[in-house]
């Protein structure tokens, strides 16, 4: 092994070692953000396509990092996801909609609230009992609070979701698919766990034109969903003339910029207002 020292140089990628370095870096980085609460939502409405009103909105995670800034969810979730930091920053997640839920009440407001749940949190990260108790110590509501999860949590560990889920559902707390078409999209889990909404992807939502199969795919999901007595909410939301097409289509809620972008909480009430009027 000694001998072939020499040779294995030739196999050290440096921009691997740096990267496996900046990874470390960011690790220690996402420890501090943790211990120094350096995280906020961000608050994105979500309308009735009905009437145009909003009728809550969904919790997005930001990074307020020291020096470089507000950074998005996908440069550090993936990497709390495999650290074992999910599960704190989950916490804190539920912790901060409870209140806002709790503020919004005080307010005489009705919004709801959703949070994300990454697999990696289910079963044990989040109990369900860990939610009970902060939906109760905050005196909201379990009906205000929603929690989206993505396809690949049902199929990964298939009975432990279940059962995390049938007690969610127990709870009173809605289920939304999230992210519905990118995966596997087997039709039969619809029917196996407790589901309450279905979240169409984004990318469907974009590339929908009048006659093109986008549209008849978003069409046949939310005839789907609407036939099993779920609730459709479309992503990305960019124009009017979406708006108008998922309307006509029957999909229940609307999600995107033509609406809003994700605003903190302090702008959220002005800007639902302002939906509201539109
Ligand atoms: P997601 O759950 O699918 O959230 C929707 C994403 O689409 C958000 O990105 C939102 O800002 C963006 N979006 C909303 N409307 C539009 C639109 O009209 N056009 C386009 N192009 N994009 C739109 P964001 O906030 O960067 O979040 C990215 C992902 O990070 C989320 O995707 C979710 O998977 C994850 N994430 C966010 N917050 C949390 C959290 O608290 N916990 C966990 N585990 N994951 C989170
Ligand atoms: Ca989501
Ligand atoms: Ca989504
Ligand atoms: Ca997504």
């Amino acid at each position: 092994a000694k001998a072939s020292g020499g040779n294995q140089s030739a196999f050290f990628d440096p921009t691997l070692a740096e990267a496996a370095e900046q990874r470390r870096h960011m690790e220690n980085d996402l420890r501090q953000a943790v211990r120094e609460q350096q995280f906020v939502l961000y608050y994105q409405p979500i309308a009735e396509l009905a009437n145009h009103r909003v009728a809550g909105a969904e919790a997005l995670i930001r990074w307020r990092h020291p020096e470089r800034g507000l950074i998005p969810p996908d440069h550090f979730i993936p990497i709390v996801e495999q650290s074992g930091l999910i599960n704190e920053i989950g916490l804190w997640v539920l912790e901060t909609a409870c209140a806002q839920l709790a503020a919004w009440q005080a307010a005489g407001s009705t919004h709801y609230l959703s949070i994300n749940v990454s697999g990696r949190q289910i079963p044990h990260g989040l109990p369900p009992a860990a939610i009970a108790d902060a939906l109760a110590r905050h005196g909201v509501e379990p009906g205000r609070l929603a929690v989206e999860i993505t396809e690949g949590i049902l199929l990964n560990n298939i009975s432990e979701a279940q059962s995390w889920l049938h007690a969610v559902q127990q709870l009173g707390i809605p289920v939304y698919l999230d992210d519905f078409g990118t995966g596997y999209s087997s039709l039969s889990y619809l029917k196996r766990f407790p589901l309450d909404t279905l979240k169409i992807d984004r990318a469907f939502v974009q590339d929908m034109q009048p006659g093109n199969s986008e549209h008849s795919l978003v069409e046949a999901i939310i005839a789907m969903a609407r036939s099993l007595g779920l609730k459709v909410v479309a992503e990305g939301v960019e124009n009017a003339a979406q708006m108008k097409m998922l309307g006509a289509m029957g999909c229940h809620y609307g999600q995107g910029y033509f609406l809003s972008r994700p605003m903190p909480a302090d702008e959220f009430a002005e800007s639902a207002k302002d939906i509201d009027r539109r």
